[in-house]
C-alpha cells in the first residue's frame, strides 16, 4: 500500500469516522421526533436531512415503524370515508341535548 492514494484515503476515513461519532447521533432523531416527523410527512414534503434521520430511525426502532403504519391507515380511512368521521363527530349538540345537558347541571348532577 501507500502511493498518492492512501493519505487521500485516511483523511476520508477520518472524516466518516468524525461523522458517524458527532453527526450520526445528532442526525438520529428520537422517538418523539421521529413521531413528530411521520406525521409530518404526511402533510408536507420533508428535507432531505429530516427524511434521512427518519429513515434511519425507523430501520432501528419497531415502534416507530408500527406508529407510521397506524397514522398512514388513519389518514386513508379518513380520506376514503370523510362522511364516517363528520358523523361520528357531531358538529354541534340538537336542543333536545343542549337541555337534558342544562337541567342536569342545573340539578347538580
Ligand atoms: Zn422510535
Amino acid at each position: 500500500m501507500g502511493g498518492p492514494f492512501a493519505a487521500e484515503a485516511k483523511t476520508i476515513l477520518k472524516k466518516i469516522s468524525a461523522l458517524l461519532k458527532s453527526g450520526f447521533y445528532t442526525l438520529l432523531p428520537t422517538c418523539r421526533d421521529a413521531s413528530r416527523l411521520q406525521s409530518e410527512a404526511l402533510d408536507e414534503h420533508l428535507s432531505f436531512s429530516k427524511r434521512l434521520g427518519l429513515s434511519l430511525h425507523l430501520l432501528i426502532c419497531k415502534w416507530c415503524r408500527r406508529y407510521g403504519k397506524q397514522i398512514r391507515f388513519l389518514r386513508d380511512a379518513a380520506h376514503e370515508h370523510p362522511e364516517n368521521l363528520s358523523d361520528a363527530v357531531p358538529q354541534k349538540l340538537s336542543n333536545e341535548a343542549r337541555e337534558r345537558i342544562k337541567r342536569r347541571l342545573q340539578a347538580g348532577e
